[in-house]
């Protein structure tokens, strides 16, 4: 099965131009940020004299790490900064297994990356990228799905966007909500957007229709409108739902599933 996965992104790459031999470099990591009990960003620089390669913010990486067993197992990580600077960010949530075991490379990467180690990275890939800056934008996300979101915000505030921007989150609690103060402050640098934030566990001073998931209702969404989604299946059908109802195209909805895309095969 990873071997076949493996061999499924080799000709991915190979249809991007990127030669098998350029896929993965070394890449130090330069810092270690614990976002919250369970999410550390984790900034990695090239560990050799290789120029960064260029990414568009909303795409990922695929980080390769060797467990305790001698094991390879390869996971991917959205780059959670914008491009600009050498450093890339990934921002990890740490899978906790309840009833079943932990996630077996996040808890590697949690338990064991320091500041100095080495990890292995492939280049960048992957759709979910800003392609209709002409277009108002909804950047909808759900707990550790927010990591393209913030890459795609800095972006636009980097760049000065100016048209309209509609942002919206839900996580269980502002504590568990990872770069919080990131996505907040970003969407306030653009001059033309708004941010909502659910909880299911709120904090004092949150309206009543901001507790609980994620819900449009009240929210405007406006004509020509592309929503770039990411996070649980469920957070995504639900959202996506109320998009189309809002009258948003089904072509303009782009979204991410953070595993198996098994979306269209189970709805
Ligand atoms: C395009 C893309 C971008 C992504 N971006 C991010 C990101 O920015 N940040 C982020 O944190 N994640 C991201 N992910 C998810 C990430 O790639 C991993 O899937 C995630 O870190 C879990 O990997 P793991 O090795 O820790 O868990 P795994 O070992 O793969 O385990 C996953 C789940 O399976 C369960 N499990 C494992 N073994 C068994 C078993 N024997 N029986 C029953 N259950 C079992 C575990 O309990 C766990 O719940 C992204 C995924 C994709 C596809």
């Amino acid at each position: 099965m990873a071997n076949a996965l493996i061999a499924i992104e080799e000709r991915l790459y190979a249809q991007q131009g990127v030669l098998a031999g350029d896929v993965w470099h070394e890449w130090e990591v330069d810092a270690r940020v614990e976002e919250t009990e369970d999410v550390a960003t984790f900034l990695l620089r090239p560990a050799d004299d290789t120029p960064a390669p260029d990414f568009r913010p909303g795409q990922y990486v695929s980080v390769q790490v060797e467990l305790a067993d001698g094991a390879r197992q390869i996971r991917q990580y959205s780059l959670s900064r914008a491009p600009g600077s050498r450093l890339r960010s990934i921002t990890v949530k740490r899978v906790r297994g309840q009833g079943s075991p932990d996630g077996e490379v996040s808890r590697h990467l949690h338990e064991h990356i320091r500041v100095g180690d080495l990890l292995r990275v492939s280049v960048p890939y992957g759709d979910l990228v800003l392609d209709h800056l002409d277009a108002p934008l909804l950047l909808a996300s759900a707990g550790i799905g927010c990591t393209p979101v913030l890459a795609m915000l800095e972006h636009l505030a980097q760049e000065g966007h100016q048209g309209p921007v509609t942002v919206v989150h839900g996580d269980r609690s502002p504590a568990d909500h990872a770069l919080r103060t990131d996505h907040v402050r970003l969407a306030e640098k653009l001059p033309d957007a708004e941010a909502h934030f659910w909880y299911e566990v709120p904090e004092a001073g949150q309206p009543a229709n901001r507790t609980g998931l994620v819900d449009l209702d009240g929210i405007t969404v406006r004509p020509g409108t592309h929503a770039y989604l990411c996070g649980p299946l469920p957070f995504m059908r639900a959202v996506r739902a109320q998009l189309l109802e809002a009258g948003v195209r089904p072509a303009d909805v782009h979204y991410e599933v953070f595993g198996p895309d098994l979306w269209l095969a189970s709805s």
